[in-house]
């Protein structure tokens, strides 16, 4: 009953730790890959500004030291340079471009004072640019993917899962494809640094469940399970002791204790009383059969004989007070049954787990509870469960059944142990709540006896049931802690 429940609180208490120290690794490693993407995306958009920036002062070169035209001259030579440049056009002052979208760059490069983009091919992987000046102008095709420059780069353009391309006016021409899919996604966008060049950079990496930290995790898992199962085992083996000291404390080897010492300090106690009284009686008896009985001595013997009777008396009364534990009515307080049993079968689980017993508590839904003494009320269903528990030794076990019944009426809370064992023969019935009465081998007679005193104490009542079906029943009735 009670071990599954300590189970799943484990199991709970493991699957609470273990989630939120996945979920902390998960996090911290989910952070650790965006700030390795982030880092690269900057770099990225470093080097390409650098390049771009580069095309700028190119050309801005070119139209400073205006190169003498024809076949030979600077210009040409600079695809031979630069792996990016793949040609440069030249217009003298009065030529013109071979095509339009140089001509309105040129006049955009006019108004601006810097670089003008003439168009854009992303599906051929180049653009150009134009700068105008006086008296040549010139116009520069480059290569998109000779602009990245690869050496430096930080990423390995064929295994990184960063996807990077520029983008312009709805269109983009990717330098690197990245890889993976996933649930998790980083982005970075940013535009170049040269206005001549107006691209952005658009990064992307997608984060799979396959990228999470799973040894790690595992090993957290492993770890909080064994750190779990030492604590369940820890508290185990403190129930463990508990139980053991209870049942020490209820149990037989408790009170034989008690009992010895009781009956070594009687036999003590009441040896001499009983010496005197002997004494006392003999002299009296010889003084009255003289021939001249000294009455006035022998009354004053016999006054001593029963002094020291009473003496002896006192000690028996002294005993029969420690039997019965008194002064329980002190400390009354309420008590709910149906958990006094519980406990009582929790502490019984070992001995019915042994004899193949399962009880069974039948209790209503509202708790009853009682007035009582929690160790007294504790010590007489642990009795009658013991008692129980003797009887079924004596039916096989498939025949051993035996329930708690929690009752209440307008003023008593009752509370019904029945077995089916062999039962109480009508002879024996009648001696049973007497002390020293027992039909067991090495039974002491004293426990129901004992049950009984302790109720009454508690302003209740132990009895047996008359007509019980099989077995055997007593019924513990006590007065409602709050009557109806
Ligand atoms: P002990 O258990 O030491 O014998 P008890 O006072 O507990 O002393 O019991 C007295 C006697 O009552 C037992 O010896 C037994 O004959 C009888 N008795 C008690 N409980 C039961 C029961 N559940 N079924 C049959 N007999 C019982």
């Amino acid at each position: 009953m009670r071990l599954p429940g300590r189970h799943r609180g484990s199991l709970l208490l493991w699957l609470g730790l273990t989630a939120v120290g996945c979920v902390g690794l998960a996090r911290m490693e989910l952070a650790r890959l965006q700030d390795a993407f982030e880092t690269d995306a900057r770099i990225a958009h470093r080097l390409l500004s650098q390049r771009v920036v580069q095309h700028d002062a190119i050309l801005a070169t070119l139209a400073l030291l205006q190169p003498a035209a024809g076949a030979g001259s600077a210009e040409q030579r600079l695809p031979a340079l630069y792996p990016q440049i793949l040609s440069v056009q030249r217009r003298e002052a009065d030529a013109a471009w071979s095509d339009a979208a140089l001509t309105s760059a040129e006049a955009q490069s006019r108004t601006a004072r810097r670089p003008a983009l003439a168009d854009v091919d992303f599906p051929a992987g180049r653009y150009r640019v134009v700068l105008a000046a006086q008296p040549a102008s010139y116009a520069a095709t480059f290569d998109l993917r000779q602009v990245v420059p690869w050496q430096e780069w930080p990423m390995d353009p064929r295994s990184s899962a960063v996807r990077v391309a520029l983008a312009h006016s709805g269109q983009s021409f990717v330098l690197q494809e990245g890889r993976g899919d996933g649930p998790w996604s980083f982005a970075f966008h940013k535009h170049l640094a040269a206005d001549s060049q107006p691209f952005d950079v658009v990064a992307r990496r997608n984060v799979g469940w396959q990228e999470l930290p799973w040894p790690w995790m595992l090993a957290w898992a492993a770890l909080m399970a064994a750190l779990v199962s030492a604590w369940a085992w820890l508290r185990l083996q403190q129930a463990e002791r508990q139980r053991a000291e209870e049942l020490l404390r209820l149990g037989q080897v408790a009170r034989l204790n008690t009992l010895g010492e009781l009956a070594a300090g009687m036999a003590h106690e009441l040896n001499q009383p009983l010496a005197a009284l002997l004494a006392n009686t003999q002299a009296a008896r010889r003084l009255l059969d003289d021939d001249e009985p000294d009455k006035e001595t022998a009354r004053g013997a016999m006054r001593q004989a029963e002094e020291q009777a009473r003496r002896a008396a006192d000690v028996v009364a002294r005993l029969r007070r420690g039997v019965e534990r008194p002064g329980v009515s002190a400390t009354l307080q309420p008590v709910v049954l149906s958990q006094a049993v519980r406990n009582a079968f929790y502490l019984l689980e070992p001995e019915f787990a042994r004899r193949q017993v399962a009880p069974r508590l039948e209790a209503g839904a509202r708790d009853v509870a009682v007035q009582a003494e929690p160790v007294a009320l504790e010590q007489i269903i642990h009795n009658l469960l013991t008692n129980a528990l003797q009887a079924l030794d004596q039916v096989p076990p498939q025949e051993r059944t035996l329930s708690v019944r929690v009752q209440q009426d307008a003023h008593h809370g009752a509370l019904t142990v029945d077995d089916s064992g062999p039962g109480i023969p009508p002879e024996v019935l009648p001696r049973i709540f007497e002390p020293f009465f027992t039909t067991r081998e090495h039974g002491l007679g004293l426990g129901l006896s004992l049950c009984e005193s302790l109720a009454s104490g508690m302003g209740g009542l132990l009895a047996v049931e008359p007509r019980s079906r099989r077995g055997a029943a007593f019924t513990l009735r006590l007065p409602l802690a709050s009557p109806a």
